[in-house]
């Protein structure tokens, strides 16, 4: 099974609509060449995958039916943006970061409303000895964050809004009470870390793209997380470098 961690094309929240129409139609051509159809794949909604987010950049008025999160459902056939299913005696919950600002392009990462809701009613029904993984595109808790070149420091540290969520202690608190949640996987800042906390492992994964096609970023080169879950509730992981480089200068 994959599980894909947001971010799909590039880009789908600042292009016009027939280039975003062209750059998902590569995607679904890509991962329809190379992934056979048996194999199960389960998308995360990224950043870069809200269309007309930056409504300038897209030319969009906001009235298109794919506007926002819409085309994304569309393309997946997806009725809503987060949502949970089972396999192999493991729960899968798929969540949206994305707490859209109303007057522009931005966004605060966090779980809120009808969302929320949803979740805890998801967690409540699972039996707690079946083990969860939980995914979000941007981390719920990051190390990897303090060497992110998005973070501030000064005599302080300021990590983005848009770089880590917000309501992490509040999502914590939530996994306190169901400690079969086991493992948080996100993705997003295309940079390898592991948080061990509170009896919760939090991976943030990589990327395929590297540092966008251009190289690793930072320390972390291409490459994607390949992870065994086992019956008892403990997994493993490693992060996989498929040996891409980038073509410099071209
Ligand atoms: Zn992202």
């Amino acid at each position: 099974m994959i599980l894909t961690g947001g971010d799909l094309p590039m880009d789908i929240a600042s292009a016009e609509q027939p280039r975003s129409a062209m750059l998902w139609k590569l995607f679904k051509k890509v991962l329809a060449d190379e992934v056979p159809s048996s194999m199960p794949i389960h998308h995360a909604i990224g950043n870069h995958d809200i269309w007309g987010r930056d409504k300038d950049a897209c030319n969009a008025t906001g009235k298109e039916p794919f506007f926002g999160k819409r085309w994304f459902l569309d393309e997946f056939g997806y009725s809503r943006t987060y949502y949970s299913y089972d396999m192999a005696g493991w729960h899968f919950i798929v969540l949206d970061s994305f707490d859209l600002d109303q007057s522009g392009p931005e966004y605060t990462s966090r779980i809120v409303g009808e969302q929320l809701a949803w979740l805890k009613a998801d967690l409540r029904a699972m039996a707690p000895t079946t083990p969860i993984v939980l995914l979000t595109h941007v981390p719920i808790i990051s190390a990897a964050n303090f060497f992110d070149r998005k973070t501030e420091t000064d005599s302080d540290i300021t990590v983005l809004r848009t770089r880590m969520h917000v309501d992490y202690r509040e999502l914590d608190a939530l996994f306190v009470k169901h400690r079969n949640v086991k493992l948080c996987l996100s993705g997003h800042l295309h940079l390898l870390d592991r948080v061990e906390y509170n009896g919760l492992t939090h991976i943030c994964d990589g990327a395929v793209c590297g540092d966008k096609w251009k190289g690793p970023r930072q320390q972390t080169p291409e490459g994607y997380g390949l992870i065994d879950l086992y019956a008892d509730g403990s997994f493993s992981h490693q992060y996989v470098s498929y040996g891409w480089h980038a073509r410099r200068g071209v």
